[in-house]
């Protein structure tokens, strides 16, 4: 059986996603997709693998919140204080294992 993990491995192999839209392919919830994606970049770093991430965006002023260590989407834009952001998106560069 597939586990989440290599579940999410392949999603975002074959294509960029943000924590919401892992959460509903891998079936978890997406406080649990944090700690998954966590795992899966000391994973990927082992193979010499990339998990790269997208950082967060600010739609109203296109602050980018670069400096977030975090896979979770932040809660405001400390630049305009507003709440209209772009979540983080994540996705997994083809390396030679
Ligand atoms: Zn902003």
């Amino acid at each position: 059986m597939q586990t989440v993990r290599q579940k999410i491995i392949e999603l975002l192999t074959e294509e960029e996603m943000d924590a919401r839209e892992l959460s509903r392919a891998a079936g978890i919830r997406e406080k649990e997709v944090d700690d998954h994606l966590a795992h899966i970049a000391r994973t990927l770093a082992g193979k010499g693998q990339k998990l790269s991430i997208r950082p967060a965006r600010c739609l109203s002023c296109d602050f980018v919140f670069k400096n977030r260590h975090r896979f979770t989407r932040p809660g405001r834009c400390p630049r305009c204080k507003k709440s209209h952001l772009q979540s983080p998106s994540f996705h997994i560069e083809h390396g030679n294992i």
